[in-house]
């Protein structure tokens, strides 16, 4: 049922893609909507997601998409189940917006400009009344209160009513009591104006890729009021490792390897998968070493380093190394090791490996005994790094904790100490892996923020 005299007036903070697509769905149920952005254009993090072509979201089966989340995946159920990945292909390509899914189950424009996933959004924001203001920055949240003890404007006096700016004063002290008085009222821009509005979105994003406008406002915001946020770190990020020789492999890709990296306490938990890495300047990236990043994150902060190990042959167990090697011996036999692991490895491995196996590169294999075998396997089984640290906001796609789930109703967003007021995408402490699943986040808390604000199926698509 769409209402189109609702007459809520909702303002929204970030015009990024939670903060679009919740315009979209508010304007679609009738309310009036005002979007504030600080950049001078919508979507700039969009624009430069999926390397330019927008993994919007993830086509796997809905069963399957919560597994994909890293923090906090319960809490996001509802507001799935009420916009799902399948939702959102449909919801695009019905603001006109060809899509298809790619391996993994990626969705992409098909076209694959990013640009043409803002264009889409933007188009139905303005063709539905959303009123955008650019370059506008949203400093602080506005209250009001009940409580007599902060009736003490002039606007106070006359409606019963205290607006309170708590920017400046937010303090630990603010009891639990005064916190449930305060309903949202709206907005101060950085210029001092103060836009009145019946709910207030938070849609700022987090803290990586700051040049696209993410610096943690929203925490700030939420910090008024006395909102939980969780530590933040930087996730699906490179990582940086100790070891000397690394740095000597820079630019070397791998492919079809497996990455192992031990954490949690004492080590109990390991992550290993299967794929793509590449080696940096300082350390580590790539699809794999994204997704370490993931759940790694914590762990490396308590400790400090974590143990990881390259498979770089893993379709052949040490035996059947072994045998291939002894082949390749026998092949070469007057040959030098350098030349005759050429076939094993990539060139810019093959130095490190037979340092690290303590073989001189120029020793005859018919010279190498059982022994150097055995520590050469081990070094291409177990090609091992010390994890020492995440790379930072600059370069990390997601922002890891945010706006405590705790402190947010999970079927609406709205904050549970200051109604009015919704978080919705990467500023909640949700985060998931790579593959559309973040985007999805975002999509999928705009619609429930949306939903629960108009009183109306804004799902509707
Ligand atoms: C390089 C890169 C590639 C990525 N690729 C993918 C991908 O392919 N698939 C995927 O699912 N995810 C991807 N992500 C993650 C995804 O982009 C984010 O999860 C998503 O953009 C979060 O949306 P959001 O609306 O919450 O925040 P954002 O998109 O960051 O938007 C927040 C907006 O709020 C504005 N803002 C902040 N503070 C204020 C203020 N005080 N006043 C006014 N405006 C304000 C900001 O300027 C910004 O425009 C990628 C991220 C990066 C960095």
């Amino acid at each position: 049922m769409i209402d189109l005299n609702n007459s809520k007036r909702v303002i929204i903070i970030g015009g990024g893609a939670a903060g679009m697509a919740a315009s979209v769905f508010l304007a679609k149920a009738g309310c009036s909507v005002q979007l504030y952005e600080k950049n001078e254009k919508l979507g700039k993090k969009l624009y430069i997601t999926g390397k330019g072509r927008c993994n919007f979201t993830n086509a796997c089966a809905e069963e399957e998409f919560l597994s994909h989340v890293v923090t906090n995946p319960r809490f996001l159920y509802s507001a799935f189940a009420g916009f799902t990945n399948h939702d959102a292909i449909r919801f695009f390509e019905e603001l006109g917006l060809r899509t298809k899914v790619e391996r993994g189950n990626r969705a992409f424009p098909a076209s694959d400009h990013s640009s043409d996933v803002i264009r889409a959004l933007e188009r139905q924001m303005r063709s539905s009344g959303v009123q955008i203001f650019l370059n506008t920055e949203v400093k602080a949240l506005l209250a009001v209160s009940d409580d007599p003890a902060v009736l003490e404007d002039k606007e106070a006096k006359q409606t019963g009513y205290a607006v309170k700016d708590f920017s400046a004063e937010y303090s630990a002290e603010k009891t639990e009591q005064n916190m449930s008085e305060q309903r949202i009222s709206g907005v101060r821009l950085s210029d001092g104006r103060e836009i009145r509005g019946d709910a207030v979105i938070v849609a700022t994003g987090g803290l990586s890729y700051p040049s696209t406008g993410s610096t943690g406002d929203g925490y700030r915001f939420a910090e008024q009021f006395s909102i939980p946020v969780t530590a933040c770190r930087p996730s699906l990020v490179p990582l940086l490792t100790a070891e000397d020789d690394i740095p000597l492999l820079q630019g070397l890709s791998l492919k079809n390897v497996i990455l192992s990296v031990r954490y949690g306490k004492k080590g109990k938990k390991t992550f290993s998968e299967f794929g793509e890495m590449l080696f940096t300047h300082e350390g580590i990236s790539g699809p794999l070493v994204l997704s370490a990043s993931a759940v790694i994150g914590s762990s490396l902060q308590e400790s400090g380093t974590l143990p990881a190990q390259i498979d770089l042959k893993p379709a052949l167990t040490e035996e059947q190394l072994d045998a291939r090697i002894l082949r390749e011996f026998e092949n070469g036999k007057n040959k030098a090791l350098k030349n005759v692991i050429a076939s094993l490895l990539p060139a810019k491995m093959r130095p490190i490996v037979m340092e690290r196996a303590e073989i001189t590169p120029d020793k005859p294999v018919h010279d190498i005994t059982r022994e150097e075998r055995q520590r050469l396997i081990a070094s291409i089984k177990a090609f091992s790094l010390t994890i020492c640290a995440q790379g930072s906001y600059r370069e990390a796609v997601i922002t890891q904790g945010g706006v405590s789930v705790k402190a947010v109703d999970p079927k609406t967003m709205e904050s549970k100490a200051v109604p009015g007021l919704y978080f919705i995408g990467e500023v909640l402490d949700l985060d998931a892996v790579t593959g559309g699943f973040n985007l999805q986040i975002a999509w999928s808390t705009a619609h429930a923020a949306a939903e629960a604000i108009s009183g109306n199926s804004a799902g509707e698509w």
